[in-house]
C-alpha cells in the first residue's frame, strides 16, 4: 500500500530531523526496497531478507561425508551501522559479506555478537577484526576460542544482558545453560520480532540434534524450556542450521532433545 509506506517515510524523516543525528540521515539515504529477497553472492554464499531491516546469511561449507552443508547468521541495520550475529563460516565469505553490506545497504558492519565458539559462527573472526568491527561473545566463548586455537578479539558479553548498540539497536542475550554447546547464547531483536536461536535451535526439518561433539543434551533440555519461557511469542526464530520458522521451532527442538534423552 503505498500511502502507508508514504507516511512512514514522512514520519521517519520527522523523527530523523528532530534526533538531528547523521546516522539516521544515511538510513533513509538507502532504498532497501529495491533489494531482492535472495541475492546470491557467490563463494556459496547468500542473503535473504527476513524483516525491513533483518536480512539472513548463509554461507554453504562442504563437509567430508554430508556435501555442501548451510549455516545461518544475521545482517541487522541499526542506526549508526550494521550488526552482524555471527559471521559467515569462512574467511573469505566473511569478506564478500562485508562488501555486500557496504555497496547494498550502504554501511559498515561495526557490531558482531558471537553464539558460541564454533568456526561457522566465528570464521571469519579475523576479518571483522580487521575492518574495525567490535565482537562480543561470552567470557567462556573467548576463552574456548582461544583453547581452540582461533582466539578471539572480543569484548565480554554479559550471560543475560540487555544492549544498546548503533544508535538505538536494542539487543537482548540470553544464555540459557548448555545445549549444542558449553557457551550458546540466543540474541533477541525486539524492535524486528527476531530470536536468533542458533545451533541451539534445529530447524522445522531435522529429525535430530546435529552436531553432538560438545553437547550436554540433559542440560539442553531444560535450557530450552527457559527459552520457551522467556521467549514465548518471536514472530521469526532461526536456527543455526537451515530455514527460519517461527515459535514452533523452539518446541521441535524441545521434542527432539526430549527424544535424544530418552534414547539414553
Ligand atoms: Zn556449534
Amino acid at each position: 500500500m503505498p500511502e502507508i509506506r508514504f507516511s512512514a517515510a514522512l514520519l521517519a524523516g520527522v523523527l530523523c530531523a528532530c534526533a538531528a543525528r547523521p546516522v539516521e540521515t544515511t538510513r533513509t539515504a538507502i532504498t532497501p526496497d529495491t533489494l531482492p529477497s535472495r541475492i546470491e553472492l557467490g563463494h556459496a554464499l547468500e542473503v535473504r531478507r527476513l524483516t525491513d531491516d533483518v536480512w539472513l546469511h548463509v554461507s554453504h561449507k562442504d563437509l567430508p561425508g554430508v556435501g555442501l552443508f548451510p549455516s545461518s547468521g544475521l545482517v541487522v541495520r541499526a542506526p549508526g551501522g550494521i550488526l552482524l550475529v555471527d559471521t559467515a563460516w569462512t574467511p573469505e565469505q566473511t569478506r564478500v559479506l562485508l562488501d555486500w553490506v557496504r555497496t547494498a545497504l550502504g554501511a559498515e558492519v561495526r557490531e558482531v555478537i558471537v553464539t558460541h565458539a564454533h568456526d561457522d559462527r566465528m570464521g571469519g573472526s579475523e576479518v571483522v577484526t580487521a575492518a574495525g568491527a567490535t565482537i562480543r561473545a561470552l567470557p567462556l566463548t573467548i576463552e574456548r576460542a582461544s583453547q581452540s586455537g582461533s582466539p578471539l578479539t572480543a569484548t565480554p558479553l554479559e550471560p543475560t544482558g540487555e544492549l544498546e548498540l548503533l544508535g538505538g539497536e536494542r539487543v537482548s542475550v540470553f544464555f540459557p545453560g548448555a545445549g549444542h554447546a558449553p557457551d550458546n547464547v540466543v540474541v533477541w531483536l525486539p524492535s524486528h520480532g527476531v530470536l536468533f536461536g542458533g545451533c541451539f535451535v534445529r530447524a522445522g526439518g531435522s529429525t535430530g540434534l546435529g552436531n553432538l561433539a560438545d553437547a550436554d543434551v540433559a542440560s539442553w533440555s531444560a535450557a530450552i524450556r527457559r527459552v520457551i519461557e522467556r521467549f514465548p511469542s518471536p514472530t521469526i526464530v532461526v536456527p543455526g542450521h537451515g530455514a527460519p520458522g517461527g515459535p514452533e521451532l523452539l518446541h521441535h527442538t524441545r521434542d527432539l532433545v526430549d527424544a535424544a534423552r530418552a534414547e539414553r
